[in-house]
């Protein structure tokens, strides 16, 4: 259950309100946020004062539910905003991981060329091999740094572990979450109180309602502006990495309040289906497509199979815009 709660409540009373509901309190502007256990539907009589709303749900996809806050909540990242009534796909691009300067100076050079705001590019990349290549760390978040200084160009880098967080969160204007840190509750709670907004990629096992909770942390942490990113989940299939839940993201519009990016470039795993797979997206009418491109992929110390070249993503880009308008939205 959410309860809004008069902004003169005294601290007192939310204290005891918050202990004996057992309830996470979020303080805003306008009032006190309450959270509690979904299975709470009923306010004891001695608080109901204080209760200018209440929300009860099934379960505990609560503030990300769109029974809470219908429509898609606006998320601002520096002078872009998705969601809310913009109609605004953003679209993220950049390398797999930043592996020279050469190397991200040339991606940054291409997103300015074609007018794309936001560079994405890991620094912390979490493998499934311990002998593969795990990301420049910090000297990549100074590249990332001196990207955004010299580009003007927003960037995305994705937290690891919790031995970094405070690193990327300070360096970077979107958190990026990756799948395998889904379930990091050290990265969710930090995240949670970060002030910038949070990409979270779902677990390629998850499911939608495990990834929304997952959304549902950070959100009760007090931070509001969390995305969705679906980047494929684990079928029987092999003969594609992953495979792209397109009616988890219908669900997912449906059932939350939440900008969805969508990342082909994961999902597919090799280049030759990305472009398509990225059309069929913007079909979908979403908040934002991230696609992987690199200026050689064949060298690329991470995901080469997936990673467009310059050219692929050039008539990428320019396919889009009308697939976009053609939903009522706009590439940004
Ligand atoms: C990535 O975005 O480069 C990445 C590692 O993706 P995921 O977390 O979806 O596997
Ligand atoms: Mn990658």
């Amino acid at each position: 259950m959410i309860l809004h709660l008069n902004k003169n409540t005294d601290r007192s009373t939310i204290e005891a309100m918050s202990r004996q509901l057992d309830a996470f309190h979020i303080e805003r502007e306008h009032c006190h946020i309450l959270v509690t256990p979904s299975a709470t539907r009923e306010v004891p009589e001695a608080f109901r004062a204080h209760v200018e709303e209440s929300f009860v749900f099934d379960n505990d996809m609560q503030l990300s539910s769109a029974a809470y806050f219908p429509g898609t909540r606006p998320v601002t990242i520096g002078d872009l905003t998705i969601g809310g009534d913009t109609g605004n796909t953003m679209l993220i691009a950049g390398p797999c991981s930043v592996e020279s300067e050469a190397q991200i100076r040339a991606s940054a050079e291409l997103l300015k060329e074609l007018g794309v705001s936001t560079l994405r590019a890991g620094c912390f990349k979490p493998r499934t091999s311990p002998y593969s290549f795990r990301g420049l760390g910090l000297e990549g978040l100074e590249l990332l740094k001196a990207m955004r200084r010299d580009y003007g160009l927003h960037v995305i880098t994705e937290v690891r572990d919790s031995t970094h967080v405070d690193d990327v969160i300070e360096a970077t204007d979107i958190i990026q979450i990756g799948a395998k840190a889904m379930y990091d509750h050290g990265i969710l709670e930090a995240c949670g109180r970060a002030d910038k907004p949070v990409l979270l990629k779902r677990f390629f096992g998850a499911t939608l309602q495990e990834f929304v909770q997952a959304a549902d942390f950070v959100l009760s942490g007090g931070n509001e502006d969390v995305i969705l990113c679906e980047r494929g989940i684990r079928t029987f299939e092999t003969g594609t990495r992953f495979t792209l839940d397109l009616c988890g993201v219908a669900y997912l519009k449906e059932h939350t309040n939440l900008p969805v990016i969508l990342d082909p470039s994961h999902a597919m795993g090799y280049r030759y289906g990305v472009p398509d797979l990225a059309r069929a997206c913007a079909a979908m009418g979403i908040d934002g497509l991230l696609i992987e491109v690199h200026p050689d992929p064949s060298t690329a110390r991470s995901d080469a199979s997936q990673q467009l070249d310059h050219d692929a993503f050039r008539a990428l880009v320019q396919s889009l815009q009308p697939i976009a308008a053609a939903v009522g939205r706009r590439i940004v």
